[in-house]
């Protein structure tokens, strides 16, 4: 094949892939546009995923009319001339070549006024190809909008996933952006309906909460530090109980640009050693600010990764702040410390319900959490029989760390972890009760209007069936909107709106084993939910009430999720141990 020089119409559309690759993309950089615009109020207004049509409307500096046709032509921009001026960026964009792009791909109309000019303009343009340019009344400010992206690179088009999908990316991108500035008012609509809108009070803690709704973002502490070497930290992380089963709630912004990178959420991760169970991830929102000159935003099309002069400072900044606010948060823990546990390994919080305690030596980590260190000698004479499933009777001495039941049994101490034996407990009850067809339910007595992330819908909408087969009552009322009208009965007591949440939280987490069908799953996560909690004192009725459920339990051994619900010493280990043999 003889070489030639490519058509412009091609290579436009080969180099819009670069920086355009789903809708999200495009959010992406109309909204970095809107902001280096000096927008207060920028909404974004999505159709089926930002497929069909994404908006985006501001009210910053506008396009003078004669800048107009300019602005998509590639490597046109106002925010760059120099080449040194490169390593001085101050604006989300630099490369001029978004509008370019994301023109070639699509069908864009633009009406734009500078709050000093009289008239407005619109120009339309279609795959690249300008189809007019007129003078049009319009607000001050710029409004964008693209239709049918992809329409004609049919490749693209093929690549592009559900709707639910990619308005999940679009939610995390117009949410990341309203995190870095939260002075900025967002709002996005998808179809027609809010799906979330902050208020611009300046305040990250109140977009956490318009966007991750108050219960997740009452469990974040700040942090602000300044390195001596210059670097500042600023925002939000998650106290060690809350915690994911992904890394994508590790998020991060450079001179608030939100970037990605492994190393940061390397040192955030290594903040919580010790804290975590294995396999989670902790939440975070921090910015890192520092000299432009110290980080090259240039290494990626679509600048979502940057390059740091100095990156062991900077993983040193982000780290030592983090880890501070996670031990500050550790005092309520510490009390609850396993006692002959020196180390900081091996508490226990008592707000968070679930063990969460590091590995000791010699413990086992499973992905649902820990399993409690065994610490006896394994030549025991007597050693329990697992097969012989059933409990003797039990007669109950105490509670120890408001966590452990320690009862008396015909061979010995038998100590009962209250949280995993609820577990068990409440779980056989849901089984046999979904076995006999009798699922019981309270009834709410005003239903509750839940409104979900789009995540959070697309998770209930798959498994409404289950949902209800465990005994939740849902009704779907439209959009990402339901309305709650009854619980399982074991959730009687909880809030049910808040209780509900956590489990749709748990069940995005895939915090279960794929093997067992839904609705065993979901009644898992819900004995979770409803169990006692470690951190609850008991009174003898309750532990004695407990003990007898247990002993009629057809497994009281091990709780659902298969870690021991009690530790057994017998009375010759007892003996052994005391030197009496
Ligand atoms: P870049 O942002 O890298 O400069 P773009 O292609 O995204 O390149 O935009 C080209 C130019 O169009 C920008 O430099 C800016 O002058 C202008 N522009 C784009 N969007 C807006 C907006 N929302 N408000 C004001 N000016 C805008
Ligand atoms: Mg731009």
């Amino acid at each position: 094949m003889s070489i030639k020089i490519l058509p412009q119409t091609v290579a436009d559309k080969i180099a819009a892939g670069e920086v355009v690759e789903r809708p999200a993309s495009v959010v992406k950089e109309l909204i970095e546009n809107a902001i280096d615009a000096h927008a207060t109020t920028i909404r974004v207004e999505i159709s089926k995923g930002g497929k069909q049509r994404i908006k985006v409307a501001d009210d910053g500096a506008g396009i003078p009319a004669d800048d107009v046709p300019l602005a998509f032509r590639r490597h046109a921009t106002s925010k760059l001339s120099t080449i040194e001026e490169l390593f001085q960026v101050r604006t989300l964009g630099f490369r001029g070549e978004a509008l370019a792009s994301i023109a070639a791909v699509s069908q864009l109309t633009m009406t734009t006024r500078p709050a000093d000019c009289t008239g407005g303009t619109q120009i339309r343009v279609e795959g690249g190809v300008q189809q007019s340019l007129s003078p049009v009344g319009a607000p001050a400010g710029t409004v964008i909008t693209v239709d049918n992206l992809f329409f004609n690179v049919p490749a693209r088009l093929k690549f592009l996933k559900a709707d639910a999908t990619e308005t999940g990316h679009i939610f995390r991108i117009v949410s990341h952006y309203a995190m870095a500035y939260p002075e900025i008012r967002f709002a996005l609509h998808s179809n027609g309906r809010q799906v979330f809108q902050t208020d611009g009070s300046g305040e990250m803690f109140d977009v956490l909460v318009s966007v991750w709704k108050l219960d997740t973002a009452r469990q974040m502490v700040p942090v602000h530090a300044e390195s001596d070497t210059g670097i500042a930290v600023d925002g939000y992380v998650g106290t060690p109980a809350l915690h994911r089963g992904q890394r994508d709630q590790l998020i991060f912004f450079v001179n608030r640009r939100s970037i990605q990178d492994r190393s940061l959420a390397h040192a955030v991760a290594q903040a919580y050693h010790t804290f975590l169970p294995i396999g989670r991830h902790p939440v975070a929102v921090l910015n890192i600010s520092l000299p432009p000159e110290e980080v090259d935003v240039n290494v990626h099309p679509t600048k979502a990764e940057v390059k740091f002069r100095q990156p062991g400072a900077v993983f040193s900044a982000v780290q030592r702040p983090v880890r501070a606010a996670v031990l500050a948060d550790a005092p309520m823990v510490r009390a609850a410390k396993t006692v002959g546990n020196g180390s900081e390994s091996g508490w226990q919080g008592n707000h968070a319900g679930e063990p969460f305690a590091s590995l000791g030596s010699g413990a086992r980590a499973s992905r649902f959490g820990f399993e409690m260190q065994r610490t006896l000698p394994t030549d025991d004479p007597f050693p329990i029989n697992d097969a012989e499933n059933s409990l003797p009777p039990l007669r109950v001495v105490g509670q120890i760390q408001q966590m452990y039941i320690i009862t008396e049994g015909p061979d010995g101490l038998y100590l009962i972890d209250q949280h995993a034996a609820h577990e068990r407990i409440l779980y056989e009850k849901m089984m046999a009760q979904h076995a006999t067809a009798a699922v019981a339910r309270q009834q709410l007595l005003s239903p509750e209007l839940l409104e979900l992330t789009p995540g959070q819908a697309a998770i209930v909408a798959a498994e409404l069936a289950a949902l209800n087969a465990v005994g939740f009552s849902l009704e779907p009322f439209g959009g990402t909107s339901y309305r709650l009208l009854a619980v399982p009965e074991i959730l009687a007591k909880a809030d049910p709106t808040a209780a509900f949440l956590d489990i749709v939280g748990e069940m995005a987490e895939g915090a279960v084993p794929l093997a067992k069908e839904t609705h065993e799953r979901i009644a898992l996560i819900v004995c979770k939910r409803a169990a006692i909690k470690g951190g609850q004192t008991l009174s003898t009725e309750e532990m004695l009430a407990l003990i007898r459920l247990l002993e009629q339990s057809q497994n009281p051994r091990t709780c659902p999720h298969g870690r021991p619900t009690m530790i057994h010493m017998s009375a010759y280990r007892l003996a052994r141990e005391f030197g009496r043999h």
